[in-house]
């Protein structure tokens, strides 16, 4: 007898990395082995010496095939098994490991947009829906674009074990998120990973395209984001940290460093209009949605919580975002001696 194992990565398209993935019929009981692929057709090699290394990463059930079948998250490595420049996951292993101390935990809010026949799901062909207002969290024929995608997402990320922990209607129409989290870098960046290629494959059944474009509609519409949610032990226990975290965040090239990290067309979403803080301008404040770090209402009132960095873009890369807001903090937070 047999089980499906689908190999799933991360390939080397520009300025936007795409997920790809093929499937492999293995005996049962046996391991999930090694793979490879054709890096030539992924941006990932070129032609003469094209061959690219799977490595398997982290397995979970295949809610869509059921039964045995498998979903498989892969490195890329190069055929002397070195990480491949695409291989983002390999350099935040790195610094996830160096301040495992610390205990970080993130939450991801992943927004994204249905697009079918060239514009947005609930979008009328050749002109626009009624203006934002009633979209956000809404219900019904008139408001909700594309719900049954959205369950069966939901349902299909729970059956896999992905740490889901919510869903919500945006507000443009046939814009949507869902959160990842919390958990630790890694494991929260691996887990968001499988629950965007379950949400192309789910919407592929609709006919539908799922895109994390950080600005899908220009104009008077939100763009897309991916809120990143962050804390430390420390953090979860005292104020202080919190600040520190908000400030390190602040300080000298940082805010630059993280901005042109965060995602492609930042500059077309951070704007200063429709819930952002302008790419250019690094700001915190208490429940302020409109700074670049938010410190949640409850957050202040307890003195101890998390931190919402609200710049990463909905494209952003989770390995990306994670490693270098740990880098960032940790290492302000290790410097105050707040761990
Ligand atoms: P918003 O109010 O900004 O829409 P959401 O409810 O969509 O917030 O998302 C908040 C995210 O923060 C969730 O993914 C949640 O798991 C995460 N979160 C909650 N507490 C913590 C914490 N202590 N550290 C990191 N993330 C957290
Ligand atoms: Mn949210
Ligand atoms: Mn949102
Ligand atoms: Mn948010």
């Amino acid at each position: 007898m047999t089980f499906k194992a689908e190999y799933i990565w991360i390939d080397g398209t520009e300025p936007t990395a795409k997920l790809r993935s093929k499937t492999r019929v293995l005996a049962d009981g046996a391991e999930i082995p090694i793979w490879g692929f054709d890096g030539s057709s992924t941006n990932q090699a070129g032609g003469h010496s094209s061959d690219r290394v799977l490595k398997p990463v982290f397995t979970c059930p295949d809610p869509i095939r059921g039964g045995d079948n498998v979903l498989v998250l892969c490195e890329v490595l190069m055929p002397d098994m070195t990480p491949h420049s695409s291989n983002t996951r390999a350099l935040l292993s790195e610094v996830a490991e160096r301040y495992a101390e610390q205990d970080s935990w993130f939450g991801i809010e992943q927004e994204y947009t249905f697009f079918k026949e060239g514009r947005p799901l609930g979008f009328p062909l050749g002109g626009f829906p009624a203006p934002q207002g009633g979209y956000y969290c809404g219900v019904g024929a008139d408001e909700v674009f594309g719900r049954d995608i959205v369950e069966l997402h939901l349902d299909r990320c729970l059956a896999a074990g992905l740490k889901i922990s919510g869903i919500n209607a945006e507000v443009m129409p046939g814009q949507w998120e869902f959160q990842v989290g919390p958990a630790g870098p890694v494991e929260v960046a691996d887990h968001m990973w499988v629950a965007r290629w379950l949400l192309y494959r789910t919407a592929e059944e609709f006919d539908v395209a799922a895109t994390l474009d950080a600005k899908p509609v220009k104009g008077d519409w939100n763009g897309a984001g991916a809120h990143t949610n962050f804390s430390t032990r420390a953090m979860r226990e005292g104020y202080e940290p919190i600040i520190t975290a908000c400030e390190a965040l602040g300080e000298g090239d940082k805010p630059l460093e993280h901005v042109k990290n965060y995602g492609h067309g930042i500059e077309d979403r951070l704007t200063g209009h429709h819930e952002t803080a302008p790419w250019d301008k690094y700001s915190y404040g208490v429940s302020d949605r409109g700074a670049s770090v938010r410190i949640p209402w409850q957050v202040e009132v307890d003195k101890k919580g998390y931190i919402e960095d609200r710049r990463p873009n909905a494209n952003v890369d989770p390995y990306v975002v994670t490693r270098l807001i740990v880098d960032t903090c940790c290492s302000a937070l290790e410097k105050a001696g707040q761990v």
